[in-house]
């Protein structure tokens, strides 16, 4: 018998027919002698329809009610399926973050999980309970709902299998594994039989919604492996796993994509020291993350400091630096949302040079001009205008052969 964590996506229970259809595949499980605690998103597109809600009522919502709103998307989907488990006959409870309690700390819209308490879990699963669980969501330590950030049913559920110590950790999802790239986007992609915590790391952050980042943060932290498959079908899927040597020798083992950050670009500041400093700390101090920076080589004593942030961050971004801008006297603050970031990553980067050249030599034959450039010990990840995204996909999976 084996403690078995899954986690089902948004379009796993997009319908009610697919939520009967994963009570079936929960139920075969807990017949083959498991216990099982079920992690569940909101029905697909519910999530986006809050936002829009959100969106429409103000701009820049409100984040402790934010997140009050964007969690009972996933109160609904732990509802139906905890009742269709029951009209089946068997035993099961439905639990939201704070029932549990899942304690996070008090960054709405993304809380970070600090602990969870397995009490009232574990006396269900003794009882042969079936716990269906609501991802994305926790409770802070003032009894303030939260939410953990968007994808982030994903972290929920490896949360709870490092703290129960699960034996199996499976993500069910509309792909039956992690690819070279997104099969959506290159039909070329290859499903990979594993990759290293790092590698899904870069992945994760770098645009491949596949798996929430933080998810494969805990994965890593408590080494849990992390079984990524479709929800549709039998086949195995992609193992998230601790590094092994097959891995090392691969070059370029995935490319991702990001449609979802934007550029700022202060111009005309003063090259002295404090100024970058000046710019971030007063986006830190909002809790807004600042991703790739570029500051250009000075001229008569001025520069630009160019950086991106998410495009939800974007209007609160934009406030806060046309404020610091005016108190630096910096000439102009620009923003561009039509970007997006294609990155490669692989561990082989390590030990191998020319990686660069070879991708920056593609990207230039097809006339796609690169704006930002950042690295990493495994990763490079380039700034372009958002209409070449597809094609630089694609043209960085056949450039590095991936579709072996
Ligand atoms: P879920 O609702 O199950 O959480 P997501 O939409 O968050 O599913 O993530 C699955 C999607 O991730 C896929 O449909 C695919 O388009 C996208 N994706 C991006 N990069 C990859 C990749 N390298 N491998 C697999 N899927 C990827
Ligand atoms: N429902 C949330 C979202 O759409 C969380 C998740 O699906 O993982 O982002
Ligand atoms: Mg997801």
């Amino acid at each position: 018998m084996a403690l078995v964590v899954q986690k089902y996506g948004g379009t796993s229970v997009g319908t009610t027919d697919r939520i009967k259809n994963v009570a079936k595949r929960i139920i075969k499980t807990y017949d083959a002698g498991n216990d099982l605690i079920v992690v569940v998103s909101a029905m697909s597109g519910e999530t986006n329809k809050l936002v829009a809600l959100a969106n429409e009522i103000c701009d820049i919502p409100d984040g402790r009610e934010y997140d009050v709103l964007v969690a009972t998307g996933e109160q609904v989907t732990i509802g139906l399926l905890a009742m269709c488990l029951k009209s089946m006959g068997y035993k099961a409870k439905s639990y939201q973050g704070w029932q549990v309690p899942i304690i996070t700390d008090s960054s709405c819209t993304k809380a970070r999980i600090e602990s969870i308490d397995d009490k009232n879990i574990r006396a269900d699963l003794k009882e042969g309970t079936i716990v269906i669980l609501a991802g994305f969501q926790g409770i802070d330590s003032a009894n303030n709902v939260t939410t953990l950030g968007r994808g982030g049913s994903d972290t929920s559920a490896v949360a709870i299998a490092a703290a129960l110590k699960a034996d199996v950790c499976e993500i069910y999802t509309d792909v039956d594994g992690v690819y070279t790239t997104d099969p959506n986007v290159c039909k070329e992609a290859r499903k990979m039989e594993k990759i290293s915590y790092d590698e899904m790391l870069e992945l994760a952050s770098l645009g491949a919604k596949v798996l929430q980042i933080r998810s494969v943060e805990f994965a890593k932290k408590y080494n849990v492996d992390v079984h990524v498959r479709s929800s549709l079908n039998e086949n195995t899927g992609t193992m998230v796993t601790r590094e092994d040597k097959d891995m090392e020798g691969i070059l370029v083992s995935g490319v991702a994509y990001d449609k979802n950050e934007a550029k700022i670009a202060v111009m005309g500041v003063l090259d002295k020291p404090g100024i970058a400093a000046r710019i971030l700390t007063a986006l830190s101090d909002a809790n807004i993350s600042v991703d790739m920076i570029v500051q250009n080589v000075s001229s008569a004593g001025m520069t630009d400091f160019t950086f991106t942030v998410t495009k939800s961050d974007l209007k609160q971004a934009q406030i806060i630096t046309n404020e610091v801008a005016k108190e630096i006297h910096a000439k102009e603050v620009v923003c561009d949302e039509n970007i997006s970031k294609i990155s490669i990553v692989g561990l082989g980067m390590r030990s191998h040079a020319g990686v660069a050249t070879r991708m920056f030599t593609a990207l230039a034959q097809n006339g796609i001009n690169i704006q930002m450039i950042s690295t990493s010990e495994i990763k490079i990840s380039v700034v372009i205008d958002e209409k070449y995204t597809e094609l630089a996909v694609r043209l960085m999976h056949e450039t590095f052969g991936l579709a072996g």
